[in-house]
């Protein structure tokens, strides 16, 4: 890596040059299939031709408008957006941490509108929200927050997957309840089926906003536009990003009931925030995504793989857990194995490992049945590996 970039990443020794489908090229020609899609960022896989073509057109048409002016594309986007949420409002910011600290600044607005001076936000632990203070102070990882004190105030933690545990933290401070509706960092952690309508109930009860960071569930990956529509609630606030335009940077905030109106003229901007080539993108991707039914199609390849791993791991001692909704999937095992990731790598497959002993894949919904088949048996044999070797070294303990 070169020494004139800040060494924030611990990157693998690979640069692609090309992409195509759910396929990477790299420097010297090889080819990797992306189980991870730059971690749920290009979920119509690489160089989609619709994307390509939307990019193109506006780039020879008009790149950048200021929010100074109406921005016709930006606007299709919204309502677009706010039909497929049953919401009525979007900011339009250019990454997931922006869109929370969207979402986070109109939590506090809400609250001070109430007489509330000081207002909570409650937030779970082992969340991630992206690495900005606010997005940070509300992320649950203490690793990740390390060092960058003083952090803000006014986030309250509590275990996720618990709704009583934020009934049972909640203040006459508290505003807002903020979670992922599927931790992704976190380690592809699917609550219970009860929760979020537990929380919307507790959130109703009380007047605070449900805002749920879909910037990794949402656009389709899970099987719906959204996570949170298989618990079959409406959140206050939704946030998105990555997947939304397919690669080109984006985020969303998306607000309706109580939430809706609070961000009023003047109280948030940024410049580049859903200009005419991030709005383009974001269409086109919206467009195929209904156009080719990927949702459904989501749905139906996570059912393949979950499977398809289940029947080759399951009983397998190191295997800890299988699990997955769409194309959000984890295989967690009994000890670290992040040496998967490289060994993945030799293998031709990108894949990643989080929270340490989680192995992550989201595959583009654009995925084949050959591929998704491909990417199990390639898999299977490492993950079994490393399963053996943690079975073997609790055993030796024992
Ligand atoms: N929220 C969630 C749930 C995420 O997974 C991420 C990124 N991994 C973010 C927020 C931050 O997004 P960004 O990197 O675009 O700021």
């Amino acid at each position: 890596m070169s020494a004139a970039l800040m060494p924030t990443y611990a990157r693998l020794p690979v640069a692609f040059r090309r992409g195509c489908g759910a396929w990477l090229e790299d420097t010297d020609g090889r080819q990797y299939l992306d189980a991870l899609s730059g971690i749920a960022v290009c979920g119509l896989g690489h160089a989609h031709p619709a994307v390509a073509e939307a990019v193109a057109g506006q780039a020879h048409t008009l790149i950048h408008t200021s929010n100074l002016y109406e921005v016709p594309h930006q606007s299709e986007l919204g309502e677009r957006l706010c039909t497929l949420a049953g919401l009525e409002q979007v900011f339009f910011a250019n990454s997931g941490a922006e869109a929370n600290e969207a979402a986070i600044k109109l939590a506090r607005l809400y609250g001070h509108a109430q007489g509330i001076e000081a207002p909570e936000i409650i937030v779970a632990e082992n969340a991630f929200h992206g690495r900005t203070l606010g997005a940070l102070t509300a992320t649950g990882n203490r690793k990740a927050q390390t060092g960058f004190g003083p952090l803000p105030e006014g986030f309250v933690r509590v275990p996720y997957n618990d709704p009583h545990a934020v009934a049972a933290a909640a203040s006459e401070r508290t505003v807002a309840v903020f979670v992922e509706p599927i931790q992704g960092e976190g380690g592809i952690v699917i609550p219970d089926a009860g929760y979020l309508a537990a929380l919307r109930q507790v959130c109703d009860q009380h007047g605070w906003l449900l805002m749920l960071d879909e910037v990794q569930s949402g656009v389709a990956r899970t099987g719906r536009w959204f996570a949170h529509q298989h618990a079959g609630i409406k959140p206050d606030v939704v946030t998105l990003a990555k997947a939304l335009a397919n690669g080109v940077p984006i985020g969303a905030c998306i607000a309706g009931g109580p939430a809706a109106g609070v961000l009023g003229p003047g109280s948030h901007g940024t410049t580049f925030g859903g200009n005419p080539l991030a709005s383009r993108a974001a269409l086109a991707v919206l467009d195929v995504i209904e156009a080719d039914h990927l949702a459904a199609r989501a749905e139906a390849l996570g059912r393949r793989i979950l499977e398809g791993f289940r029947e080759a791991l399951a009983d397998h001692p190191g295997i800890h857990d299988i699990r997955g909704r769409g194309l959000m999937i984890g295989i967690e095992l009994t000890g670290p194995c992040a040496h998967l990731v490289r060994e993945a790598l030799d293998a031709g497959i990108l894949i990643n490992v989080t929270a340490g002993s989680v192995v992550r894949l989201l595959p583009p919904l654009i995925l084949t049945d050959d591929e998704a088949d491909r990417l199990v048996n390639t898999l299977t044999p490492l993950i079994a590996n490393a399963a053996r070797q943690l079975a073997g070294s609790t055993a030796d303990r024992a």
